[in-house]
């Protein structure tokens, strides 16, 4: 099986904001067992930021705010933590290859499928790429921002069968377990719905930047990918072994879909980001959730934000539910100029279709 297991800045720094090497030795361990079966292991780490804090004069209570100051912090903290997964994995007999990942890399084709080769070369080689977001240079306009995003974008990328989330609590809950001692642990999860969000809250401590709600939308990502899912405690004895084989109760397991989303489509709608809105009648709505129709204008009630021809866009009924993202084909000020019209009435320059069958995603409910 091929692997994805991502750890959170809470399971690998100790309270005093040092890189909790136990933490890191313990992973090194489970994926030297995994490689040792013929499992292939992709690592997505945390905590650069969260270590190179201190270097900085930062106690381990306070994060800056300042953009600039967090990713001189992530500069300094990657060294520690990668000399650290070099170390722990070399004492397994393991190779670590250190690959920094921006939003970019997953939008543009050809950055996709370089970072792609380099991952399987790695594997290939029974070497363990040890991934994080390319914090020092990272735009806040556009960053991952957790690395269970990225995570769940790199268990698609690799093609992986399985998705392991490790955390500081057994996986997801009926309630907060922090305050509510009645909580239980959710053992299997089939669908995502409402529900299941709401239990999700808010995130979880402050070094972190997930949270239960982040892990929640990257199982969702990974799931779509047809890529199963495991959200898990980083402390428990064997966690990643017992993920793997499936033993009953080592976390919250979020079954994949059996109908998988094509790479081009999960693109669109879990990687790009979307540049505006275009708001349809809810006749259209049936015709691009039922038969699975093109969107055209005659649908079209209003647009909202600026966009050009092939950038993503949300589509959005007229109550705001945003139910499926697609690639345009015609800009904003067309679309302005066009809506409502049905297709013998636009000019011949414009394609018929707003936004292509192949190019439109019908998100999850
Ligand atoms: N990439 C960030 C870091 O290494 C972590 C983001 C997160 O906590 O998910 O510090």
């Amino acid at each position: 099986m091929r692997v994805v297991v991502k750890i959170g800045t809470s399971s690998l720094t100790t309270a005093a904001g040092d890189i909790n090497r136990e933490s890191v030795a313990k992973l090194a361990a489970e994926v030297a067992v995994l490689v040792a079966r013929g499992h292939q292991v992709v690592v997505v780490t945390s905590a650069a930021i969260a270590v190179g804090l201190g270097p900085l004069g930062f106690g381990p209570a306070t994060r800056p705010r300042d953009p600039d100051v967090l990713r001189a912090a992530s500069a300094i903290g990657q060294i520690g933590l990668m000399a650290t997964y070099q170390a722990a994995l070399a004492a397994n007999g393991l190779v670590a290859g250190q690959v920094l990942l921006a939003p970019t890399d997953f939008w543009y084709r050809n950055r996709y499928l370089k970072s792609r080769g380099t991952i399987q070369a790695l594997l290939a080689r029974s070497a363990v790429p040890v991934i994080n977001e390319n914090d020092a240079v990272a735009d806040d306009e556009i960053r991952f921002g957790d690395n269970d995003r990225l995570a769940a974008l790199v268990a698609h990328l690799v093609d992986a069968d399985l998705l392991v989330l490790l955390t500081d609590t057994a996986g997801l809950f009926t309630a907060d377990p922090r305050v509510d001692t009645s909580a239980s642990l959710i053992e299997e999860i089939i669908e995502f719905d409402q529900r299941l969000e709401d239990m999700a809250g808010g995130p979880g401590s402050s070094a972190a930047r997930g949270g239960m709600a982040s892990k929640l939308a990257a199982a969702k990502i990974a799931t779509w990918s047809g890529v199963e899912t495991v959200i898990a405690s980083s402390d428990r004895a064997d966690v990643v072994a017992d993920a793997v084989m499936g033993v009953p109760g080592v976390g919250t397991v979020f079954r994949a879909r059996s109908e998988r989303l094509n790479a081009r489509k999960l693109w669109i709608a879990f990687a790009l980001p979307s540049s505006g809105r275009v708001v349809v009648d809810t006749g259209a709505r049936e015709a691009l959730e039922r038969r699975q129709s093109s969107l055209l204008s005659a649908g079209v009630r209003k647009i909202e934000g600026a966009f050009a021809a092939d950038d993503a866009v949300e589509v959005v009924d007229e109550t705001g539910d945003v139910f499926a993202k697609g690639l345009v084909q015609w800009s904003s000020e067309d679309l302005e100029r066009h809506q409502g019209r049905r297709t013998s009435e636009i000019p011949p320059e414009l394609v018929h279709e707003v936004i292509h069958r192949d190019n439109l995603v019908i998100l999850p409910a």
